[in-house]
């Protein structure tokens, strides 16, 4: 696995380690499972629900993770003040090891996060045909990466929305996708997706904003009637798209779409300061 820890030090099974001494990555399998979260202001933001899909992902592996939420949460805010950053992704990586020890890395990592002006003005995508193989668990392995990434950077897009043979669209290759019409929101099925934290907010903010939210998968040759369409996820959290492949949207436009990153952003306000509340009765903070 690349050695993609950034800053001075991360936390391999409990243990401050030098970002110097990096070597245990190359033990890492692709079958490991991962979550990454945004850090904001020192906290990690949805703690609770990226804990809890970690814990799904691993028990449909069949593994039972032996560290507990307060651990993990205590290695992220030693992190953040033996790293000196307050505004970082921060992930954990879960290994079954070779020899049945397990490792379980803590770390932060470089975030490809969007210019500020891609919120207003809305980011170009591509569609890119390819499925990945169990959509609700998130593994480092199966992955496409690489050929998204080359086909994304020769495109200038910042995200590639991925095509199944029939034309549909799941989700984006490091996101969730929601597609706006007259009557509401649009988005692929659960069971075809990694089910995002930041989806799952979106969702239950359309219902208390009495915005519609249907899943159903869109196909392809239904995008140039879209009024707008967005992506969701940890980096990114609400992003406006622009366009996709040569279809232009105009998202910014659509007055949902603005209600909807305003709750999104008063959601995360709230979230951290909930945290950090549970972090100092800790004494973490
Ligand atoms: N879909 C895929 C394939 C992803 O890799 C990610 C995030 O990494 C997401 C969706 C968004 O999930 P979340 O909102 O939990 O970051």
């Amino acid at each position: 696995m690349k050695k993609e820890a950034v800053l001075d030090y991360f936390i391999w099974n409990s243990e401050l380690v030098s970002t110097e001494k990096m070597s245990i990555f190359d033990e890492i399998s692709p079958q490991s499972v991962y979550e990454v979260m945004k850090v904001v202001e020192g906290i990690p933001l949805f703690f609770g629900e990226h804990m809890d899909r970690m814990h799904k992902s691993l028990k449909a592996l069949g593994i039972k993770l032996s560290k507990s939420k307060d651990e993990i949460l205590y290695e992220i805010t030693r992190l953040v003040e033996k790293n000196n950053c307050r505004s970082i992704n921060v992930k954990l990586v879960y290994d079954k090891g070779k020899s049945g020890k397990p490792h379980f890395l803590t770390y932060f990592i470089k975030g490809e996060f969007p210019q500020e002006s891609a919120y207003n003005e809305g980011v170009h995508t591509i569609l890119f045909h390819g499925e990945r193989e169990t959509p609700n668990i998130k593994t480092l392995g199966g992955s496409f990466k690489e050929q998204v990434q080359k086909a994304r950077e020769r495109e200038g897009a910042y995200e590639a929305l991925l095509t199944d043979k029939e034309g549909n669209i799941a989700e984006g290759s490091r996101s969730n996708v929601f597609f706006i019409k007259e009557d509401g929101l649009y988005t692929p099925p659960g069971k075809n997706v990694l089910l995002g934290v930041t989806r799952t907010h979106v969702m239950r903010l359309c219902e208390q904003l009495g915005i519609m939210v249907k899943e159903e998968l869109i196909n392809k040759s239904e995008l140039e009637h879209l009024l707008g369409a967005f992506i969701t996820g940890t980096t990114v959290d609400v992003l406006p798209v622009g366009s996709i492949d040569d279809i232009q949207l105009s998202t910014m436009e659509n007055q949902q779409m603005k209600t909807l990153i305003k709750a999104y952003n008063e959601e995360m306000k709230r979230d951290i300061q909930k945290t950090k509340v549970i972090l100092q009765e800790k004494n973490f903070l």
